[in-house]
C-alpha cells in the first residue's frame, strides 16, 4: 500500500484537464479531497477510486 496522509503530494493515473496529473492530499477518510497543484481547483474522491487511480507518492 502507498502512504499517503494530508500535505503528500501524489500523482495521479489521469491527469486533470488543466494539464497537470500532481495532487496535494487536503484531506483523508471515506472521501479524498485533493487539491490541484497548477490550478487550485478541488476535488472529492471516494478512497477506493481514489487508491485505484494513484500512480505514486511523491512526498
Ligand atoms: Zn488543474
Amino acid at each position: 500500500m502507498k502512504e499517503y496522509k494530508e500535505g503528500s503530494i501524489v500523482v495521479m493515473k489521469k491527469q486533470h484537464p488543466c494539464g497537470e496529473n500532481r495532487w496535494e492530499v487536503i484531506r483523508t477518510g471515506i472521501d479524498i479531497k485533493l487539491r490541484c497543484t497548477k490550478c487550485d481547483r478541488i476535488v472529492m474522491i471516494n478512497r477506493v477510486d481514489f487508491e485505484k487511480r494513484l500512480k505514486k507518492v511523491v512526498e
